[in-house]
């Protein structure tokens, strides 16, 4: 039997103003890889889509490097429909400036910098995926956490999404153990702090089961048609 597929985007994306700065975001990619490893270990066939981290990429995993937005937006575009599974880890800059100066904005000049908003990759993705492919995404928030990540897995079509939350006694950034909560529509687990290698193999036993109840679903309604 062919070994499945599962695509995983990791890491921040950053998003250049001149030839020497850029705008980005605290993310480390140690979830991502940590799903990377989990995913190989258990026998998928892995792609990992990394943004810029420190980490060492691992063995036997399609390593894909992207910087901006725009470049995560063509990746992830060329490589899904080979997939069966996302899981879009990244976290993608919301915004990227307007225009990227070719000369190094000057102190006496550059006061102000305008930005547009990025494409939501994962929506878009989301919106054509096929009825065998699975999209899962991921959520950091500091307000609200579970009520707002409910509004994103509705909003983006998502088949689920990890929330994770940051404040003063939490901060998921670099940080071995960390509490997420996995939710699909109409179930929410919330997980106790524990290691992102253990969350990566839950998340990936959580993705089977979703899978498992899109067949059963999409089986009723056959069976119904029929
Ligand atoms: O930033 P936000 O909380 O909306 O991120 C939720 C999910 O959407 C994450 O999986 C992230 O990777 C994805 N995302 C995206 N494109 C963006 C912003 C976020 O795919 N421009």
């Amino acid at each position: 039997m062919a070994r499945r597929r599962l695509l995983i985007t990791a890491g921040p994306t950053r998003e250049k103003l001149d030839p020497v700065r850029y705008l980005t975001n605290q993310s480390t990619g140690q979830m991502g890889y940590a799903l990377a490893e989990a995913g190989k270990k258990q026998g998928y066939q892995v792609t990992l889509i990394t943004g810029p981290t420190a980490l060492r990429a691992p063995r036997a995993v399609r390593l894909v490097s992207i910087e901006s937005a725009a470049q995560l937006k063509r990746a992830c575009e060329k490589h899904f429909p080979q997939n069966d599974i996302l899981i879009m880890t990244a976290a993608v800059c919301d915004f990227t400036p307007v225009r990227i100066m070719d000369k190094k904005i000057h102190r006496s000049r550059g006061r102000t910098v305008h930005f547009r908003q990025t494409p939501d990759i994962v929506a878009g993705l989301a919106k054509k995926k096929s009825k065998e492919q699975t999209v899962i995404g991921f959520c950091l928030e500091t307000e609200d956490w579970i009520t707002k990540a409910k509004g994103k897995l509705r909003r983006k079509r998502l088949d689920g999404i990890v929330a994770n939350y940051l404040d003063k006694k939490h901060n998921p950034f670099g940080a071995r153990n960390v509490k997420v909560a996995l939710l699909e529509a109409g179930k929410t687990r919330v997980l106790s702090l524990q290691s992102k290698n253990a969350i990566a193999k839950k998340i990936l036993r959580w993705i089977e089961e979703i899978e498992v109840s899109k067949r059963l679903k999409s089986g009723k309604k056959r069976y119904r048609q029929g």
